[in-house]
């Protein structure tokens, strides 16, 4: 994506950090700013709020295939991932302390299991293992093995933020609910949503968790599906907002611009996908070929959004600094594990010193291939450059 008009030429290439809002996210943020009524009130101004938040919530509970009762907004993923984990516990957990979570979870995953764990939970987290091509995977017996009578919550991400990996969670959550029913699956989908099909029925997911900020919308808004049947006791109690489940008066600009994004960006989701597919094939082709000091960590059938590449002698940090300098921006690992060596790499067998060199490349529609071109060329210089010195 190059951004004119800024006074800059900058190379994106931090999309699964954040993303840029598109203008329909624009003006749909300013009209409702503008119709700046309590969706509460009684009056027209209200009416008007309210009209606009079910709007974006036929919206983007039809693109995860589920009623617009069964979504519910929260201020993002991570209170989406909390509401869920600790819901699931709250709600059987006297009966069912045990919770089953793959190795790799996002922070607002990972943490709140390692709360119950301390409050007493028993929490299984299912690694990775070398498949026949030496790769390391998740397998879904491995899930469904640990799953028993006592489990309140199987949990696991559809695609890691790390490495774009894509785990088994259809297949898992299918066998753990013919096994044991009661048991509640949930899938943070954050970077999943709206660039692989994300369907609440084909997952087998009771909860869903998605994200405003990683669609081209705005950060401070995400959402939570709660299959109907599953009663999640509440965490925040008022004024009885989103039918009682989460009170607190509803942000209608940041609601808005989550359902005008997702509208937007559900016309052509394989038309996307099939871009994003040819950039990624090609950023990594290009790395085969003609740079024998670069990595690609990312394992097959990865989603082509997310891409992790390692390149040896340089830390990732310095390469970040020496990009930026040329206004393009990556992530070095995950831009959630800032300051804090993230484990994750390593689940998926990147060794120490090369996790340390490892930057993320992830990449929106709006990316183009010349972008690549110019990232790789960047990165020969920087071999040139500072690996001499
Ligand atoms: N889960 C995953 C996989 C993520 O990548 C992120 C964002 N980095 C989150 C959850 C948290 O989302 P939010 O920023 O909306 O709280």
């Amino acid at each position: 994506m190059i951004i004119f008009g800024k006074g800059q030429n900058m190379i994106y290439f931090d999309n699964a950090a954040t993303t840029a809002p598109i203008e329909q996210v624009k003006k749909a943020v300013a009209e409702a700013m503008e119709d700046f009524g309590n969706p509460s009130s009684l009056h027209g101004l209200g009416l008007t709020a309210q009209q606009k938040v079910s709007y974006a919530r036929k919206i983007i509970s039809g693109a995860l295939g589920v009623t617009d009762q069964e979504l519910f907004f929260t201020s993002g993923a991570t209170e989406s991932n909390n509401t869920a984990i600790f819901g699931a516990a709250n709600s059987l957990g006297k009966r069912k302390p045990k919770i089953v979570v793959s190795s790799v979870e996002h922070p607002s995953v990972a943490e709140p299991c390692s709360v119950l764990e301390e409050r007493g939970f028993e929490v299984v987290r299912v690694h990775p293992r070398e498949n026949e091509h030496g790769e390391r995977v998740f397998f879904a017996e491995d899930f469904v093995r640990e799953v028993d009578d006592r489990t309140c919550l199987v949990t696991m991400m559809l695609c890691n933020n790390e490495t774009g990996a894509v785990l088994p969670v259809a297949e898992v959550f299918r066998r753990v609910k013919k096994l044991h029913p009661d048991t509640l699956t949930h899938c943070d989908a954050v970077q999943a949503f709206m660039k692989l099909p994300v369907k609440a029925k084909k997952l087998n997911a009771d909860m869903i968790s998605v994200s405003g900020h990683k669609v081209h919308a705005l950060k401070g808004i995400g959402g939570l599906y709660v299959r109907k049947g599953v009663h999640l006791p509440s965490l925040v109690f008022g004024g009885g907002q989103e039918r009682g489940f989460r009170s607190g008066t509803e942000s209608v600009p940041l609601i808005a611009a989550f359902g005008a994004a997702v509208e937007q960006l559900s016309a052509n989701l394989d038309e996307r996908y099939k871009h994003v597919s040819e950039l990624s094939s090609y950023l990594r082709s290009q790395i085969a070929e003609a740079h024998p000091n670069i990595l690609f960590n990312s394992p097959d059938g990865a989603s082509p959004y997310v891409n992790s590449i390692a390149v040896k002698w340089l830390r990732s940090e310095v390469l970040l600094h020496y990009l930026e300098k040329r206004e393009i921006y990556v992530s070095s690992g995950s831009a959630c594990s800032k300051g804090k060596k993230s484990s994750v790499l390593g689940e998926f067998g990147v060794p120490d010193e090369l996790a340390d060199s490892t930057l993320r490349i992830s990449f929106s529609y709006m990316n183009q291939v010349n972008e690549v071109n110019t990232l790789l060329a960047a990165l020969d210089d920087a071999g040139r450059e500072l690996v001499s010195k």
